[in-house]
Order: structure tokens, then C-alpha cells, then sequence
């Protein structure tokens, strides 16, 4: 689960980094190209072009340094992130805003900028907010600068109005604000429900991968099992491949319970499940059947093959785990694949080959007949 979180995350970071290169090269490019617009404009005095070019230049130096940031920076973009938002929401309310009124911009040029620059960045900075800040911070951070912009606009054609000039172009603005504050409120919405649909996604497959689970042990439980193996007996009826199980159950159980406590009865039950997962193929499946039974599903294998692996399981358990000395033993009953075998006819024949083993003393391996 970790894995799959970490390469979501990965991969988010790398869509990420180049939506960031993307957009400040095409940044560039328009900046530069008011630059050379800027350069030309004869209705504005030389200070007025050299402040609007110098700022302009700061922001192509801003955006080369991100493009540089994101693309040789390998630690956390959030860094890089809270820079850009800062320095672009800045720029947008003090170049955009406040500055060009106080040096003559009509409501009539403000409209025209509007439409041209200013919306579609105050819509980026408030996204790239929506994506810094969570839940009510990100609303409130947004809805701060956006309302700031708004003021700034309707500030200006108030006093326009006051002046007696033409409103309908302030109301324009407006107008475009509006449509951006509900294009935003979607923005938000949308992406809350996909956190939230990921969340609910997430916890699903957590609660739907322990369902699977053995508490004690860890390893698959009876349910899993029963679906492992209806699926291995399908795929042996379909294509013909050779199956093999082995229902092996812990001798004398009750007694080492008895003796040395119902804890330590578990702790043989954890040891025997870390033994199992050392030592079998990925392929095979072992899992816990029930108490102190547990079900091994050998796929593409056939009677004598499985007679190896499951005395070999015999000895090792025997080998590993000891208490007092004494050997902790198994009896192994193993069945194998034959043609119109259901899970009940296979279960029942493996059963029946592990109460045989028991009678005949335990601690060895019978196979059914
Ligand atoms: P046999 O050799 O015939 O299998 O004898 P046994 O004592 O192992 O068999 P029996 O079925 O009489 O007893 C099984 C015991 O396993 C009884 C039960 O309390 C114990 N048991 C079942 N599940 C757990 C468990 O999760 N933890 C512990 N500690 N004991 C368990
Ligand atoms: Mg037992
Ligand atoms: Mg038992």
C-alpha cells in the first residue's frame, strides 16, 4: 500500500514539475512579447515603460529560476510552490492591481487587461492556492486575494465614476471576476470530491485487504484461501494443469496450550507463519484453514513433486521450532487434482488423507487415494 501511495505521489510530482515548465516557458514568451510592446508604446512617458518593463523582466527572472528549480531540484516542490504563489500573488495584485490606476490606467484599459492577462493569472495563483493550502485555509487564502482583486476593480470604477467616465467597462470586469469567483468555486469542489473519492478508494481497499487477513498470523485467511483454490481448479479444469493440496494440521495443539499457555500457542502459530512465508515459492499459497490447521494450494504440480515440498515442510517445522526441547510436529494430508474434482470432493479427500496420518501416530505425511 505504501509502495502504491509513494508512486502516486512520485508520479504527481512529475506532472507537476513539467506543468511548471510548460507554463513558465509559455510565460516567457508572453512577458517577452510585452516587453517588445511595451518598448514601441508611445502613449506612455519613459518611466512609466521602465517600470512596466522592469517588472516584466523580474517576472521572465522569476520564471527561468523556477523552470531551473523544477528541473534540477529533486526535494520537495512545496518549497518551490509556496515561492511562486507569494511572488506571482505579489505581482498579480500590485502590478495588476493597485499600481497601473495610480498611474493614469483608465477603466477602459483596465477592461482590456482584464480580459488580456489578469483573470487568467489571478485564476492560476488562486489554483496553485487551492493546491498549497487544505481544506478552510485554502478557501480562506484564495477568497482573500481574490475578493482583494475584486475590491481594487470595483475601487477603480467607483472613482471613475465619480469622475463621470463611461461604467460599462468597469462593469465588464466585473463581470469577468464573477464568472472567475464561480469557475473557482468549481475548481474547489471538484477537486475536494476527488480527495475525497481517493480517500474513500484508499480505505476500501485497506478494509478489503484485511478482510483477506489472517489477524494472527498474517497470512491469507479461509476465505482467500477457498477463493485461491476455486480459482486454481478452474484453471486446472480449463487447461488441464496439474494442482496439488496439502491440508496439514499442528499434532497435539491443545497439549502445548495446556502446558505452556494460551500465548505461547500463538506465538508457535506467528513462528509457523514467518516459516512459511521464508520458505515456500511465491507461487504456492499457504494460508490459515482454521485454529491450528492450515491449507497449502500447490499449482502445476503434481503427486510426487508435492510428496518432496511437503515432507520437506515436515522436516523444517520440525527443525525450527522446538519447545523444551521437544519438536513442534505437524500431520500433512495431500491431495491432488483429478478430472470433475470440486472443492468439496478435493477438501474432503485431503481431509481424509490428514485424519489418516493422525491415526497412523502423526507427525507424517499421508496422500489420498
Ligand atoms: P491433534 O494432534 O489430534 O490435532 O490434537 P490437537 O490438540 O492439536 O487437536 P484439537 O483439535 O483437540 O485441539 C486444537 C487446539 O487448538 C484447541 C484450540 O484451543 C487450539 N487453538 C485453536 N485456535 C487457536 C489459536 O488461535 N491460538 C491458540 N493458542 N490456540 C488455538
Ligand atoms: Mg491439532
Ligand atoms: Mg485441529
Amino acid at each position: 500500500m505504501h509502495t502504491m501511495l509513494d508512486q502516486e505521489r512520485q508520479r504527481f510530482d512529475q506532472q507537476r514539475r513539467r506543468t511548471y515548465q510548460i507554463a513558465g516557458a509559455i510565460g516567457i514568451l508572453i512577458v517577452t512579447a510585452d516587453v517588445v510592446a511595451l518598448t514601441f508604446d508611445q502613449h506612455l512617458s519613459w518611466w512609466v515603460r521602465l517600470l512596466y518593463v522592469g517588472n516584466d523582466l523580474f517576472l521572465i527572472a522569476i520564471s527561468l529560476v523556477i523552470i531551473w528549480l523544477v528541473t534540477t531540484y529533486r526535494g520537495s516542490l512545496t518549497m518551490v510552490e509556496q515561492m511562486m504563489f507569494i511572488t506571482f500573488a505579489a505581482e498579480s495584485l500590485l502590478f495588476n492591481g493597485i499600481v497601473p490606476p495610480l498611474l493614469g490606467q483608465t477603466i477602459a484599459q483596465r477592461w482590456i487587461e482584464t480580459v488580456n492577462d489578469d483573470i487568467w493569472f489571478l485564476l492560476l495563483i488562486c489554483t496553485l492556492g487551492f493546491h498549497l493550502f487544505r481544506n478552510r485555509t485554502g478557501v480562506l487564502v484564495v477568497a482573500s486575494l481574490y475578493s482583494l482583486s475584486v475590491a481594487i476593480v470595483g475601487g477603480q470604477t467607483w472613482l471613475a465614476s465619480r469622475q463621470g467616465a463611461d461604467l460599462a467597462p468597469g462593469w465588464w470586469s466585473l463581470q469577468i471576476y464573477g464568472m472567475g469567483a464561480i469557475l473557482l468555486c468549481f475548481i474547489y469542489v471538484i477537486s475536494r470530491y476527488r480527495a475525497q473519492a481517493q480517500r474513500l478508494q484508499i480505505q476500501y481497499e485497506l478494509v478489503e485487504g484485511w478482510a483477506f487477513v489472517d489477524m494472527l498470523t498474517g497470512l491469507p485467511n479461509r476465505r482467500r484461501c477457498e477463493q485461491a483454490l476455486q480459482e486454481a481448479i478452474e484453471r486446472s479444469r480449463r487447461y488441464g494443469e496439474q494442482l496439488a493440496i496439502c491440508i496439514w494440521d499442528i499434532d497435539h495443539f491443545k497439549r502445548i496450550n495446556d502446558t505452556y499457555g494460551h500465548d505461547r500457542g500463538d506465538q508457535v502459530l506467528r513462528q509457523i507463519a514467518q516459516l512459511m512465508r521464508q520458505t515456500l515459492r511465491s507461487t504456492d499459497l499457504v494460508g490459515r484453514w482454521g485454529g491450528e490447521e492450515f491449507i497449502l494450494l500447490l499449482p502445476c504440480t503434481g503427486q510426487a513433486a508435492a510428496e518432496v515440498v511437503v515432507e520437506r515442510l515436515r522436516c523444517l517445522l520440525m527443525a525450527a521450532i522446538t519447545l523444551d526441547g521437544q519438536p513442534v510436529t505437524a500431520s500433512f494430508g495431500i491431495a491432488v487434482y483429478q478430472t470433475d474434482d470440486d472443492q468439496v470432493s478435493l477438501l474432503a479427500r485431503a481431509d481424509h488423507a490428514l485424519y489418516a496420518a493422525k491415526a497412523a501416530g502423526r507427525n507424517r505425511v499421508m496422500i489420498a487415494v
